[in-house]
């Protein structure tokens, strides 16, 4: 059945990545979007009845409350606060970026919730002030800023009071964090390991995968003793962890996954699309800050000093997510914009390709060859 055109919008009515892929999976083509005006000229555009976008957006909407409800009349009135700028619309191009301007924004949300319905709550929302009334009270009762405490303080006990039994984390918000953060490398990924030396032949597979026990030092992720496969999402990434000096050359064991592997992402501090979470979206909204201050711990510069002690928190963490049962994690490389992995075994990894790189050059610009 072709679209209703008077319903549909179209993948370019958003800026949302989650929302365009949504759109171009389910949706049907058309010529142009009567909304946004966008057309097919340079290419097959697909739009969606927006009825069903609904479903998706209903957690994100339902976190705004009309102002009215919570907050002090006299406060509204005062303080320079414009009612007409923190309408739904406005919120959600200002805080999640979702589309490209207000007008767009307005037409949709109007298109979705049928703002002339009969609805009285639905009718009083769609025409008053919104926000996220935690945030409102972020200084008096903030739940997000006790999240983050509970990060440092938790970072604190583990390197100088309680090693192995720290009280101060909470291990059920920390679950349920790694649950909203899962990610399925499919079978076939492609990750990519090396070593360096100043040595004239590359290492053999063999060399390329995870120590032996007793040979593994103390990692961003591992204690000493616990021997864990950490690679990358490129070859340059991994040059960029090796930081390999003038006389020494890298080899890069390409691998592929021999089955799914289920492990965390802990490599993007920011919500990056509020549609990804779908009826998590509050709670994890709210943990957010906590969430954060665990991947800038994961993913920042050791200090060089006492690596042992400032690993810690990290390798708790880690430690825990392989007890929850994953494979391993993701995690944002504090040397250069890629990605690590740092994945708790070795036997689900066949190595493909391996490639040798001579004296790679500061800026990475190198030349490489196949073994
Ligand atoms: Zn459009």
């Amino acid at each position: 059945m072709a679209i209703d055109i008077d319903n549909a919008v179209c993948e370019s009515c958003f800026t949302d990545i989650y929302l365009v892929n949504f759109i171009q999976q389910n949706g049907e083509e058309i010529e142009k979007c009567s909304v946004c005006g966008s057309d097919n000229d340079l290419g097959p555009l697909y739009a969606i009845d927006a009825g069903k976008l609904t479903d998706l957006f209903d957690p994100l909407i339902w976190m705004y409350s009309t102002v009215e409800n919570f907050m002090p009349l006299p406060m509204l009135k005062g303080d320079g606060y414009e009612h007409w700028d923190n309408m739904i619309w406005n919120k959600l191009v200002d805080d999640w970026d979702i589309f490209d301007n207000y007008d767009v924004a307005q037409k949709i949300i109007n298109m979705m919730y049928h703002v002339y319905s009969h609805d009285g709550e639905t009718y009083d929302f769609l025409h008053s002030a919104v926000e996220i009334e935690a945030d409102w009270y972020d200084h008096e009762e903030d739940v997000m800023n006790v999240s983050m405490y509970e990060w440092k303080y938790f970072c604190d006990e583990i390197r100088n009071e309680n090693r192995f039994f720290p009280k101060k984390l909470n291990l059920d918000k920390l679950k349920y964090l790694l649950q909203a953060n899962e990610l399925i490398l499919k079978k076939g990924f492609i990750t990519y390991r090396g070593r360096k030396a100043a040595c004239i032949t590359p290492f053999v597979a063999d060399k390329l995968l995870k120590p032996p026990s007793h040979k593994a030092n103390v990692g961003r992720m591992n204690p000493k003793g616990i021997s864990y496969f950490y690679c990358a999402d490129s070859i340059k990434t991994v040059i960029h962890e090796l930081r390999p000096l003038k006389n020494e050359n890298v080899t890069v064991g390409i691998f592929s996954t021999t089955q799914n592997l289920k492990i965390v992402d802990l490599s993007n501090p920011f919500l990056e699309s509020p549609f990804q979470y779908g009826k998590k979206l509050k709670s994890i909204y709210v943990l957010r800050k906590f969430m954060r201050e665990l991947i800038e711990e994961i993913s920042k510069l050791p200090d060089p000093n006492d690596p042992y002690l400032d690993y810690l928190p990290a390798q708790y963490v880690c430690e825990y997510i392989k007890v929850c049962g994953y494979d391993g994690i993701k995690y944002k490389s504090s040397q250069c914009d890629g990605r690590n992995f740092a994945l708790f075994d070795d036997k689900h990894l066949r190595i493909g390709p391996i490639q040798f790189i001579q004296s790679p050059e500061m800026n990475y610009k190198f030349e490489s060859k196949v073994v």
